[in-house]
């Protein structure tokens, strides 16, 4: 193959060419893979993520050097009793190289996203998302010029903020919940010339977070026998996955797939209990009370309603190829996991990453994995603290502001072409 990569579909196994694809053009219900050429993977001199640029579905990079980076814990190691464990940290924390401004790794998926999208020519990306991801994706269109629009639940528009000016954002607030503005973000996407981000149907995405696993492993020289990770969507995992499955057929770094041990926060925890049920779709009995519950939990970033869970390459079946494990945590059993982490390793954590330390000790006192293995723990987001003295900090003031259920027409829709007509985007209806 004379292309870097192609898309590659596991429903009909239909190869094509990448243009923004998000979904099967024969309309499988499966999500489509990159296939890179190069079977090994060929690290870049570069800083930040585009050391990995060949196994990204991008040609060129962008000028950031924010990146996963990984180390050997010697505290944290030692309260637990495993001495072979690896922790790769998304976050601010510069004394180990840590330069996520925005402290989590959604800046992962942000970079390769804008950056795809402009080498395919596909117009503004739109993103509906009330914490990291939003930040994340303000922050490279500030570092990048990349125009996007930002829809928000009007209570959550004070999470947006970047370390550099955004004059690129059109941040839209709605007087609503979260499902109110990814309905208003889809009408949104009716306009020519903004397109949907795609959450884990959109392969830069995933292949931007599959760097923890390649970081972990290049780290290491070899592939984890296990993998920690706390999951909303579970993105990150079918990502960690597809990483793993890329790094065996490498060659150099093990031929076994690292069990998965996904954690979520209680009471909101619907794929643990899709899976102890054995279910392939998620049912209402899997988010008893989902809006109470969803207020209940302290790391709200993973309580997605609508996680890629039985589609077809989605994180079921990254749990089932995997022998994976899937964990229920409580606030207080996070928070405490939190101060262990503050305590060994001298980073803060971000509530969800706390999330992902609690199961580790779970699986400790529980026996399920040993001294003897080694082990890699996504530490997903962190560095608020230090990020917050060290960095300017900017809000990201909206642009526009709607009630829930109101329509995307006359003004509404007169502002948004406004706003991509002077940036020089072609609207043309
Ligand atoms: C989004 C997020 C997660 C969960 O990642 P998914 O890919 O949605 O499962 C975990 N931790 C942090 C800090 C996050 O921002
Ligand atoms: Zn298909």
């Amino acid at each position: 193959m004379r292309e870097k990569y192609l898309l590659h579909c596991p429903g009909c196994g239909r190869p094509f060419p990448d243009r923004y694809t998000l979904d099967c053009p024969s309309g499988c219900d499966a999500l489509l893979r990159t296939v890179y050429r190069e079977r090994r993977l060929i690290l870049q001199d570069l800083p930040g993520i585009f050391r990995y640029a060949s196994w990204l579905p991008v040609e060129g990079r962008l000028r950031i050097d924010a990146g996963p980076v990984s180390y050997t814990s010697i505290g944290l190691a030692r309260e637990l009793g495993l001495p072979d464990l690896t922790i790769t940290f998304s976050g601010y924390w510069p004394e180990r190289g840590g330069r996520m401004e925005t402290c989590s790794f959604k800046e992962l998926e942000a970079q390769p996203t804008v950056l795809r999208l402009r080498e395919k020519g596909a117009g503004v990306l739109q993103i509906s998302s009330a914490g990291n991801t939003g930040r994340a994706f303000c922050q490279a269109s500030a570092l990048t010029g990349a125009p996007v629009v930002v829809v928000v639940p009007a209570s959550a528009a004070d999470r947006l903020w970047t370390t550099v000016p955004s004059p690129n954002v059109c941040l839209v607030t709605v007087d609503g919940d979260y499902s109110d503005s990814i309905a208003f973000g889809r009408e949104v996407c009716s306009l020519p010339g903004i397109v949907p981000e795609g959450g884990a149907k959109n392969v830069a995405r995933r292949d931007g977070m599959g760097t923890v696993m390649l970081d972990g492993t290049l780290f290491a020289g070899r592939l984890p026998d296990a993998y920690f990770q706390a999951v909303g969507s579970g993105t990150g995992a079918i990502a960690a996955w597809e990483a793993a499955e890329r790094l065996i057929a490498d060659g150099r770094f093990g031929s076994r797939l690292p069990e998965l041990h996904l954690s979520q926060n209680l009471p909101f925890v619907p794929m643990v209990r899709a899976w102890e049920a054995g279910r392939r779709t998620i049912v209402a009995e899997d988010m008893p009370d989902a809006e109470a519950s969803i207020a209940r939990v302290s790391a709200d970033v993973l309580t997605n309603r609508h996680p890629p869970w039985g589609v077809r390459g989605g994180v079921r079946d990254a749990l089932a190829a995997s022998g994976g494990r899937v964990y229920a945590v409580t606030n207080g059993a996070a928070r405490s996991a939190g101060r262990l982490f503050a305590d060994t390793e001298e980073i803060g954590l971000d509530p969800a990453a706390a999330v992902a330390v609690a199961s580790l000790i779970r699986a400790v006192e529980e026996g399920l994995i040993g001294p003897d293995e080694h082990i890699l723990l996504n530490v997903t987001g962190g560095g608020y603290q230090r990020a917050a003295e060290d960095l300017d900090r900017y809000p990201v003031e909206p642009s526009l502001r709607v009630r829930a259920g109101e329509a995307f027409a006359g003004d509404l829709r007169d502002a948004v072409r406004g706003w991509l007509a002077e940036r020089e985007v072609a609207v043309r209806a």
